[in-house]
This record gives structure tokens, sequence and C-alpha cells, in this order.
């Protein structure tokens, strides 16, 4: 059973979908395992040993192992389960990620929001029952959902309200691959891909020099169809969407992204963002804001980050992007406006 999901899993791979990449060079080899809850790939397209994917998978497990909230002893379950008590000391890597959140959360004004943990656990999204919330429920988790009452200091971490509870998810996969991606240069690997559920980096070029080619999951539809293909440098591509996690009720459907002012699934019109830049913690952090954030407020916001490029997918069909993204439409129901 378990080996029939991973086989799901396996064929589902989330978000991006990686289209043709390099002529299958013999020295290629890949790894694929379940990990950060979703599908982990990595793919090396020079003589990689063994050891170089042990070291970034038992990396990956580390991550997950400080950052989870479905474990117990791990620092973000810690921290939660000490909220409104005492301060508890974590791991630099927890800090770390921990502290670019509040960066991204203040940047974004607060469209990401690391402390929406509370509002995570009433919809149940990651439950095997989600389920619609009342509005007093929803009234009633709001005033935890603040990341200003976040206090960080000297590697320690306290939630200053007793029901606050941080969740890293939009965050800890991109931060999970840029480690793998540092583990891979400092190997003497030159070329590679890492897919971390949708959190996509490349590493260094194609043996005929040519740009790297991912494609853009069709937000309407569950796993392997793509809307067009961007063409990237060696970089990381995040995407957040309406199609990652989602549960139906009455009709309606309701996904896994926030918005912290009101406590619903976020509905602004737009169905994916894409964000192209050199970090994936920060590709990711940037998806998911921009995500929140809508067209408009989103596109101002990345005007102010320099070299990072976007693609918006919208639920009429319409798909823009930032003037420097390389988007080739190959979904000829969706067009793409300037
Ligand atoms: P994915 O899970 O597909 O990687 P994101 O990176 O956008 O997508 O992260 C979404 C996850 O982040 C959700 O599953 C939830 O755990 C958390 N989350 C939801 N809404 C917000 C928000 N407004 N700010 C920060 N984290 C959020
Ligand atoms: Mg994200």
């Amino acid at each position: 059973m378990a080996y029939k999901n991973f086989l799901r899993a396996f064929f589902a791979i989330s978000g991006l979908i990686i289209c043709v990449l390099a002529s299958c060079a013999k020295t290629e080899s890949s790894r694929i395992e379940l990990a950060l809850g979703t599908v982990c790939s990595i793919t090396l397209f020079e003589q990689g040993q063994e050891s170089v994917y042990d070291e970034i998978f038992s990396r990956i497990r580390e991550i997950e192992s400080l950052m989870s909230v479905n474990i117990p002893s791990s620092d973000v379950s810690r921290i939660n389960a000490a909220a409104g008590i005492e301060p508890v000391q974590v791991d630099k890597d927890t800090f770390k990620v921990i502290a670019h959140a509040i960066y991204f959360a203040e940047l974004s004004g607060g469209a990401l929001d690391p402390t929406v943990g509370p509002l995570v656990a009433l919809w149940g999204i990651n439950s095997p029952a989600p389920h619609v919330p009342t509005q007093e429920e929803i009234n009633s988790v709001l005033p935890l959902v603040n990341w200003r009452n976040v206090e960080l200091y000297n590697q320690s971490v306290y939630l200053t309200r007793r029901g606050m509870a941080l969740d890293l998810g939009a965050i800890a996969k991109g931060y999970a691959a840029d480690e793998a991606a540092r583990i891979i240069r400092e190997a003497g690997i030159n070329r590679a891909r890492i897919d971390l559920g949708g959190n996509i980096i490349l590493i260094g070029q194609k043996k005929d020099r040519s740009p790297w080619r991912v494609g853009i999951q069709n937000p309407e539809e569950s796993h392997g169809a793509i809307t067009g293909i961007l063409q990237i440098p060696e970089q990381s591509v995040v995407t957040s969407g309406i199609y990652e996690r989602f549960f139906e009720e009455n009709g309606k459907r309701y996904h896994h992204i926030f918005l912290p002012s009101n406590g619903y699934p976020v509905d602004n019109g737009l169905t994916s963002v894409t964000i192209i830049t050199e970090n994936s913690i920060d590709a990711d952090a940037l998806s998911t804001s921009v995500f929140v954030l809508g067209y408009e407020r989103g596109r101002l916001l990345l005007e102010s980050i320099p070299q990072t490029e976007a693609v918006f997918i919208f639920s009429d069909r319409s798909i823009r992007t930032t003037p420097g993204a390389m988007f080739i439409l190959t979904d000829k129901s969706f067009s793409v406006k300037r």
C-alpha cells in the first residue's frame, strides 16, 4: 500500500513539471524519496556518487525533523507548545528560517504570515478531514495570527500568546532546496536539478548551453497538465497555487493558502503565481506572498526586488508575466496578456 502511495505520489510530482531537460547523458542519475510531506527528486547530470544523494536526503530529513508541525519533537512543535509560556531555544537552521519568514512577513505587509498555524489547523487542510469552519471559529483564531507577536532573540523563539502556532509550510521547502543545492555545488557537481514538491532549482548549464525548460502547471488540472514552458538560466522556480492542496464542500473548492486578515483561502482571481529568482527560500516566500497579495500589489512588491521574475495565472485563463520572464504558452485555451 505504501509502495502504491509512493508510486501515486511519484506520478503526481507536485507543482511544476520539468519538461525536456537535457539529452540523457549516460552519467545522469536520480533519486526520489518522500520527505517534507512531498515528493523530493534530485537529478545529477554528471557523475554523482551515492554519498552525495545520501548527504542531500539526510539534510532534507534533518530540516523536516526541525521544522515540521507533524513531528512532536521538532523545534516548531516545541515553540508552539510553549506559546504564551516561555521562549524556546532552537537550532540555528530553525532560527534562520523563522527570521527569514518574519522578514518576508514584514516586506509583504503580513500577506505571508508564519503564524497561520491556528488557521491551517482549524480548516484541517493537512488532515484527513478538512472542513469549512464557522465564522465564529474563524473569528476566535484570527487574533492569534500575527507575525508581530513572534519574539526572536539569541536563537530562541517566543510566541507571546497562548494558542499561537508557527507553520513554515510556505518557506521550509525552499530552504531545504537551497541546502540541497549547496551540497551539490560543494561536491563539485556542475549540473543538477532539484525538485522538492515543485520547489525547483536548476544548477549549471545544459550541455548545449540552451536555457533550462520548466513546465508550468495548469492550475485547474491535477498534476501533469501544463500551460506553458519557462526558459530559465541557473535559478530557482517556485509556484504557489490553488491546486497543491484543496478540498471541496457543497460544490465549492477551498485551497491551502490563507488570507491572514480574514482567515479564508485567498480568492483574488489568481490561480497560481510562479516566481523565478536566485534562492529557493526567497522564491518560496515570494510565491506565497504574491499569491496572497494579488496581482497589483504583488507586482509592486516584485518591482522592489531585483532579478526576480514572475508568471501570474488567473481564473479567467489569462496569463501575465514580468518583462524578463521567458514564458512560452503551450495550452492555447489560455492567453498571455502583456
Ligand atoms: P506549497 O505548499 O505548495 O509549497 P506554499 O509555498 O504557497 O505552497 O505554502 C503553502 C503552505 O503555507 C500552506 O499549506 C500552509 O501550511 C502555509 N500557509 C498558508 N497560508 C499562508 C500564509 N498566508 N502565510 C504563510 N504561510 C501560509
Ligand atoms: Mg511558498
